[in-house]
């Protein structure tokens, strides 16, 4: 089957060809370590993530690399108002932030370069766009020179004649020629870290990193390149031009971009005091697996509006996929086999592969998925589904959750336990007249896919 997967450069899904054989090289614009990162930024990781997981799942070698920045004028800022050194104050929000991907089982990119320790590849890229005329010298500072570089602006989509000073342009920025133009490197400023280099003592704009450490771990061309779409413009932008102007090849072959994520149908943003970040989500008793759910079960090119009520209802939903297939795992029956089933089982994962190839159809993935819950879910409850059919179907369950990264599956005996202890609660709420509760108690057991027997030494369970 076809991958393919939609390019923002030109507007349309393409299929999916690698540049060399089976391998695919992926960069992904990382964090700026400067605080916890909200579950906006997470958000564009887990999309990284389920992408490259896929392309393993098809069989493809995958080589991902994801910056670090660990300098820039809001780290420097923040270290500064701490009092405390740059290495210091950033190596603190890098513990953070594998943490969080930790938490949300985000498979490790293959390198994590820090920009602190890639200026020699900075200042040796900036020499060259310096020596073939598309950088200048301004004052200490050195800029990109956008009006020689023709293809500008086609990322974005953006007519740049129409850019005016402050609308989309950092406002950070020292003198230049052309409004339009970007800082490679920024002159020595008191009271800020700095190098001293060939090229003069400062320290790297923003843009030219992420160039420089593609380059240098996946060569000057690459298959994948991947951020949010606040990344389009003008980072992305400004990293293709210096690119292809340094190297003269195509920088990147698919430009991959995740949509913003909303939180009450708002953006995230400090003065409306509605940043979210994994550790309120686990504040507030929710595995971080259940966001992480939220996250894979929409379709990364769409906004995502996160409220509590979603999480909650990711949540169950997250453990009925555990018990689906906890229940799949310690199923035995006498019955024959159902071809039906055995059907159903070989579509589902047809039907898998076929959304995700269709630009990472996650939602109708999980569309297929849920059919599968659903009509299994009744051969489980009447017992006709055959013991072979329920290792298969649990199976493909495990296959497809190298995909996605979502199961937890208790051991039997933390099953029993739990069991136990909700069979005890009911018996509880039997003794006080409570038959609400204990009616609910026994509705969850169902849910578990346990019977419970009155016998005459109590109540004793078994699995449907
Ligand atoms: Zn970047």
């Amino acid at each position: 089957m076809v991958l393919r997967l939609y390019n923002t450069l030109s507007g349309e899904k393409e299929v999916f060809v690698p540049f060399k054989d089976n391998f695919v090289g992926i960069y992904s614009c990382g964090p700026t370590v400067y605080g916890f990162a909200h579950i906006g930024n997470l958000r564009a990781y887990v999309f990284t993530d389920v992408l490259r997981r896929y392309l393993e799942f098809k069989g493809y070698t995958t080589r991902q690399v994801m910056n670090i920045t660990d300098l820039d004028d809001k780290t420097i800022r923040a270290s500064k108002e701490q009092g405390v050194s740059l290495r210091e104050y950033t190596d603190k929000y890098i513990r953070f932030f594998f943490e969080d991907i930790d938490l949300l089982r985000i498979k490790r990119a293959d390198v994590y370069p820090r920009v602190t320790e890639h200026i020699k590849e900075m200042v040796d890229l900036i020499k060259i766009l310096l020596d073939k005329g598309y950088a200048y010298r301004k004052d200490g500072s050195i800029y990109f020179k956008v009006s020689k570089f023709t293809d500008y602006g086609k990322l974005a989509k953006i007519d740049l004649s129409q850019v005016k000073p402050g609308a989309t342009v950092e406002a950070d920025e020292y003198e230049k020629e052309d409004v339009r133009d970007f800082a490679l490197w920024k002159e020595k400023r008191e009271g800020e870290p700095f190098w001293v280099t060939d090229i003069g003592e400062g320290r790297p704009g923003w843009h030219i990193e992420c160039s420089a450490m593609s380059i240098k771990y996946l060569g000057p061309t690459i298959d994948i390149h991947t951020g949010g779409v606040d990344n389009i413009f003008p980072h992305h932008q400004n990293e293709i031009a210096q690119s292809e102007a340094a190297t003269g090849q195509r920088f990147v072959r698919y430009w991959m971009h995740c949509e913003h994520l909303l939180v009450d149908n708002k953006k995230m943003s400090k003065s409306l005091g509605n940043i979210i970040t994994l550790r309120d989500v686990i504040d507030r008793g929710y595995d971080p697996l259940a966001l992480q759910y939220l996250f894979v079960s929409s379709h990364y090119r769409s906004k995502l509006n996160f409220t509590w009520e979603s999480i909650q209802y990711a949540s169950n939903t997250l453990d009925r996929l555990n018990q689906f297939v906890e229940r799949l795992r310690d199923y035995r029956s006498e019955s024959g086999e159902n071809e039906e089933i055995t059907l159903l089982i070989r579509r589902t994962a047809e039907r898998f592969e076929s959304e995700m190839d269709n630009d990472l159809n996650t939602p109708g993935a999980f569309a297929a998925i849920f059919e599968l819950v659903g009509k299994i879910n009744l051969a489980l409850d009447d017992g006709s589904l055959g013991t072979e059919a329920a290792k298969d179907a649990y199976g493909l369950m495990l296959r497809l959750d190298t995909v996605l990264g979502l199961l937890t599956l208790k051991e039997k005996g933390e099953l029993s336990g739990e069991i136990e202890a909700l069979i005890e609660e009911r018996e509880k709420a039997r003794k006080r007249k409570d038959f609400r509760q204990a009616d609910e108690i026994r509705k969850k057991l169902v849910e578990m896919g346990i019977v419970l027997e009155d016998t005459k030494t109590g109540v004793r369970w078994r699995k449907k």
